[in-house]
């Protein structure tokens, strides 16, 4: 069975998390916090799991099997707001959105004790934003809790900073990182695992983003090579193969990604491989699947490619 707190699985930060947590516990979490911290440093996630623990109606905060941790964790509790998701731009956080959460802010919650009100991206706040937020902060209705999440608190004015408590986002280290892709990504090679691990630099959401990036080059790389097969010269095929000579997981992954991308032309589902007959996509499936056998049993690297090069040449050759 799923463990219902995966929806609130939070990393790093731990006695932070356990300090808030029983604050929420005894009515003394704070009236505002700032969450600051780069670009998928899991402000967000924390932001989601400290709300839940404050509405949480269960044992141990948040519970994860309770109503309301429920609807914390489907992000349709009533009583939790977001404000500020689709803003990207500096300074693209309006006035209008502040006056909006005020006459929210005034009307008592729906079912629980408090309103959570979350502003992302906090950082693009106009002035004139901060100041209205301000006279919010200043005097909070007691049942408001504000999570300010901020990638740099030097974008806040300081009588904004001086009303708010900051946690820093506690980055990890790389083999938490690897084992939470692990736990996350099981289809994803342990190389790219590793690589994704090494270039997030201890924020977890930044490694999950690198490897969606390598996730799409290899979707592109895979339909490259395939329109190259019936394009260009077995030679220019087998150069465009060379990297795979090196490195057999990267070469799995790619012959699975051929494999699934042939799969989906054959219900025609793939518009790049448009130009295939049923009969090509068979053939260059069955080669697929024979190099993937080769290779996962030790094959010689160098070899498979380049027979590879030829096998796909020829079947699609045939008509
Ligand atoms: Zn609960």
């Amino acid at each position: 069975m799923a463990n219902p707190l995966s929806a609130f699985s939070v990393l790093g930060n731990h006695s932070t998390i356990q300090t808030l947590v029983a604050a929420a516990g005894n009515g003394r979490f704070p009236h505002a916090l700032l969450l600051e911290g780069p670009r998928g440093s899991g402000k967000k996630t924390l932001a989601r799991y400290l709300a839940a623990a404050l509405l949480c109606q269960g044992e141990n905060p948040p519970c994860g099997v309770c109503n309301s941790c429920h609807k914390a964790a489907g992000d349709f509790h009533p009583d939790i707001v977001f404000y500020g998701l689709e803003e990207s731009g500096a300074r693209s956080f309006h006035i209008d959105q502040i006056r909006q959460l005020k006459l929210s802010a005034y009307v008592l919650p729906n079912e629980s004790p408090y309103k959570v009100f979350i502003l992302c991206g906090a950082q693009n706040m106009t002035v004139q934003a901060q100041n209205a937020l301000l006279k919010l902060v200043e005097e909070p209705p007691a049942t408001c809790v504000f999570l300010l999440l901020c990638e740099n608190r030097q974008a806040l004015l300081p009588t904004i900073l001086s009303r708010v408590q900051t946690v820093q986002m506690e980055p990890l280290s790389s083999r938490e990182i690897e084992n939470a892709l692990k736990e996350r990504c099981p289809q994803v090679s342990p190389q790219a695992i590793a690589q994704a691990a090494r270039g997030a630099q201890g924020w977890l959401g930044a490694a999950l983003e690198l490897l969606e990036a390598g996730e799409e080059n290899i979707q592109a790389k895979s339909r490259q090579l395939l329109v190259m097969a019936a394009r260009e010269s077995e030679f220019t095929l087998a150069a465009a193969l060379t990297p795979w000579e090196k490195d057999r997981e990267s070469f799995l992954a790619l012959l699975e990604t051929m494999k699934e991308q042939i799969g989906r032309a054959l219900t025609g589902r793939e518009e790049n491989l448009a130009e295939f007959s049923p009969l090509q996509l068979a053939r260059m499936a069955d080669i697929i699947e024979k190099t993937t056998c080769q290779a996962a049993q030790n094959g010689n690297l160098t070899l498979l490619t380049a027979v590879l090069c030829s096998r796909l040449k020829s079947a699609v050759g045939g008509g």
